[in-house]
């Protein structure tokens, strides 16, 4: 940066003044009361306090707050509050001043703003520029209280951005990312499109002086020719909203730099081809708001009639305005050059929300009553995560990125209520945005009528329905196919929120249990009942039993004070709790095919069941279940495992290993276990709803998991349920066979 001529210091006073007073002159001709009393003294105030301090371009620096405090006001259009706090954003940073002193003679309204502006100072937001998720969080906390902070944050930096060029060429490199990475997505979000767009620009800029300097100058250089082809485009429409008694502003649209070399970067594209696809901005005056509407489409009908209309481009923004509070409507028709051109229609109104973002929506409301906007519902999504400790920050800057950057989807709930989602969102993240409760009880859900399963993505304009069960419970799987920070905060909390008094509700379980068998509560009996049960330790097993997914029966009772008094183990002591037993009951022992080898019929094995194995395990690939005609094989292990006859595999042991094989009889019933049953059919409305009644209401089966997949009318649906035996599980085929519009409904081996 070149050094400005000395000034006097007369001079300097007065240049300090006239900045100020414009300041002052932009306040009092905006809407917003007159409080220019608190605003003087906030001026003064910052003076004194900067007073001998110089930016390092050499200017006073006050210069700083008062540019920062008028691009508050008039660029984002707040009001006197943020005034003062602008002006003595970086008294407390900098000077002796604390944030008590400014509450003693400003209050404590702008106090509270000097001190979230104060806070987020550093780290990312600051000159010290490291990105660190820490100060981001910190900034994002701020702004769930008072959204003035973030915005006269964005003030800040607005200003540093313009007076970059006195930086040291390092640090405008490291600003100038930063302000791409964060600012400006921020601005977008906000809906400051004017601050966006100047962010973008000014970085890149700093980031690529070369490609900044050769996209500006094409654009000079094509300046007339461009302004010909819009003349020629405009005439005939400016004619006719004549005709129409409008009064309205029309110009061209014109890209920015940034946007220009985006899409030559992004589309491989040459300039010329990005820059001759312009667009055309109408915005009328309107005093009466109920009437913007019909003359947004009396435009847009003129415009169709004079030009063709490409069907499938018109935006109505109106009906639904995006998330950041943008309205208009947007159409693309054929130039007479032959090219695409996009016409927006604004009301004035609608212009300054979109140009200037949400400040601008206040100034349209009267009193203090903020209605619940999609953004405070945004900033309240952010306090909701805030307020739940367990994230870390990383974790946080991540699932916060997603709903930052994302683009968005809407979608409709079948009230016709508007969703604002984040593309990628799913079925489960619109349970989760209705409610937690509907989040956690959802089984699957209709987008478009069509069945769907949990994890099926929306797409923008798609109807929603989500179909809950009482029997549904929250999985950690979940959380891989959730798109929003919101769902993923509130099924956690589901999550600890279930498993914590199951758990404690298991250790009594076992406490109890052990004390009445007298066996011990040490390692070796607990390992061991690890080790049956398959658990990986004592907090899952007490879930497990707190859960009545296991059960401790009493065959367990021998072998555990066994292992309570000696720690000897191998196949020998395996094979002793065999506890093989002569039976005289051979009438459910199968028959073998006289084809086959012979199985020991003379010896039956009573299987004591329960869930999780207990004198005997569950071949994995048949899954028998109590009342299937099984058979029992003796492993390298020594264990029984107990196969389906049906099973091929069983057919293949029983050839080759004829010896091991051991006939079984199903005893004592004392858990349940895990049975797949396959259902199809024709969808037709209603019809999963009263398939989940019957199985979990009117038969009382516990269904664990549901997996729906629908393709076009007809549906599959994979089932697990918790039977006691094979009986349970054919009632509920049968039963399920008798509702209008199932095909088939089986068990799976
Ligand atoms: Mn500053």
């Amino acid at each position: 940066m070149e050094s400005k001529p000395a000034m006097t210091s007369q001079e300097e006073e007065r240049m300090i003044e006239d900045a100020f007073r414009e300041v002052l002159d932009g306040y009092l001709k905006s809407n917003h009361r007159k409080k220019v009393e608190i605003i003087e003294r906030a001026y003064h105030f910052a003076k004194e306090a900067h007073k001998g301090i110089r930016r390092r371009s050499g200017e006073p620096y006050i210069l700083h707050p008062i540019a920062v405090a008028k691009i508050a006001s008039q660029e984002i259009g707040l009001g006197s509050t943020s005034i003062c706090a602008a002006l003595l954003h970086d008294v407390v940073e900098d000077t002796e001043y604390t944030v008590e002193d400014i509450e003693q003679h400003f209050g404590k309204k702008i106090a509270q703003l000097v001190e979230g502006l104060t806070k987020i100072s550093g780290g990312i937001f600051g000159d010290k520029a490291s990105l660190q998720a820490e100060n981001f969080r910190k900034l994002l906390l701020t702004m769930s209280e008072d959204i003035r902070v973030v915005l006269i944050k964005m003030a800040d930096r607005l200003h540093n951005m313009r007076t970059l060029g006195s930086m040291a060429p390092n640090k405008q490199y490291k600003i100038a990312g930063e302000t791409l990475y964060i600012y400006a997505p921020l601005a977008h979000r906000l809906g400051l499109f004017e601050i966006k767009t100047e962010l973008e620009d000014l970085s890149f800029k700093y980031e690529h002086p070369a490609a900044y300097a050769r996209i500006s100058e094409q654009i000079r250089e094509s300046e007339a020719r461009r302004a010909a082809v819009y003349s020629d485009f405009s005439a005939p429409i400016k004619e006719k909203l004549d005709e129409m008694g409008l009064v309205y502003d029309a110009k061209a649209r014109l890209k920015s730099v940034y946007s220009i070399w985006n899409k030559m970067e992004t589309k491989h594209v040459p300039f010329k081809e990005v820059y001759d696809l312009y667009a055309m901005r109408i915005v009328f005056d309107c005093d009466d708001q109920s009437k913007e509407k019909s003359i947004c489409w009396a435009i847009y009908s003129a415009i169709t009639d004079i030009y063709k209309l490409h069907p499938d481009r018109t935006r109505d923004w109106i009906a639904v305005p995006k998330a950041n509070g943008y309205q208009a409507l947007h159409l693309t028709v054929m130039g007479p050059d032959g090219n695409w051109v996009e016409v927006q229609i604004r009301s004035r109104r609608m212009d300054e929300i979109a140009e200037k973002g949400f400040a601008a929506h206040w100034k349209y409301k009267i009193g203090e009553g903020d209605e619940e906007s999609e953004l405070n519902v945004w900033l309240k999504t952010i306090k909701d995560i805030l307020d739940n400790p367990e994230p870390s920050a990383i974790d946080f800057l991540d699932t916060l990125k997603l709903n930052l950057f994302a683009s968005e989807i809407v979608v409709f709930t079948p009230k016709g209520e508007l969703l604002t989602l984040p593309a990628g969102a799913t079925v489960l993240d619109v349970a989760f945005a209705l409610h937690s409760q509907l989040g956690i009880h959802c089984i699957a859900g209709k987008v478009n009528h069509k069945l769907v399963p949990l994890s099926h993505k929306l797409s923008s304009g798609d109807q929603v329905e989500v179909l809950t069960s009482k029997s549904q419970n929250p999985l950690p799987e979940w959380e891989a196919f959730l798109a929003t920070a919101k769902a993923k905060t509130r099924l956690r909390q589901a999550l600890r929120k279930n498993r914590q008094p199951v758990v404690a509700e298991g250790k009594k379980m076992l406490e109890q249990w052990l004390e009445s068998h007298s066996i011990p509560d040490n390692n070796a009996v607990i390992s061991k009942l690890l080790g049956t049960f398959h658990v990986p330790n004592r907090e899952e097993l007490c879930y497990q039993l707190g859960a009545e997914e296991i059960v401790l029966g009493d065959f367990l009772v021998k072998s555990l004070k066994k292992q309570a008094e000696t720690q000897s183990s191998g196949l020998l002591s395996k094979l002793l709790k065999f506890n093989l037993k002569s039976s005289s009951k051979n009438a459910q022992t199968p028959k073998p095919a006289a084809d086959k080898p012979q199985i020991n019929t003379k010896e039956t094995y009573e299987l004591h069941y329960d869930e999780n194995g207990s004198n005997f395990k569950i071949a994995e690939c048949c899954c028998p279940i109590p009342g299937d005609e099984v058979m029992g094989f003796i492993d390298d292990n020594g264990d029984v495992v107990v196969h389906a006859l049906t099973c091929p595999r069983a057919q293949v042991l029983k050839a080759g290993f004829g010896s091991r094989i051991v006939a079984t009889s199903w005893q004592k019933v004392a858990g349940k276990s895990l049975a797949h049953v396959h259902i199809d059919g024709i969808d037709r409305l209603g019809i999963l709803q009263e398939l989940i009644q019957m199985i979990s209401t009117h038969l009382a089966i516990d269904i664990r998991k549901l997996d729906i997949e629908a393709h076009d009318e007809v549906f599959d649906c994979d089932l697990w349920v918790r039977v006691g035996d094979v009986s349970v599980v054919n009632a509920l085929c049968e039963k399920v066979r008798s509702i209008n519009g199932v095909q088939s409904a089986a068990r799976i081996h």
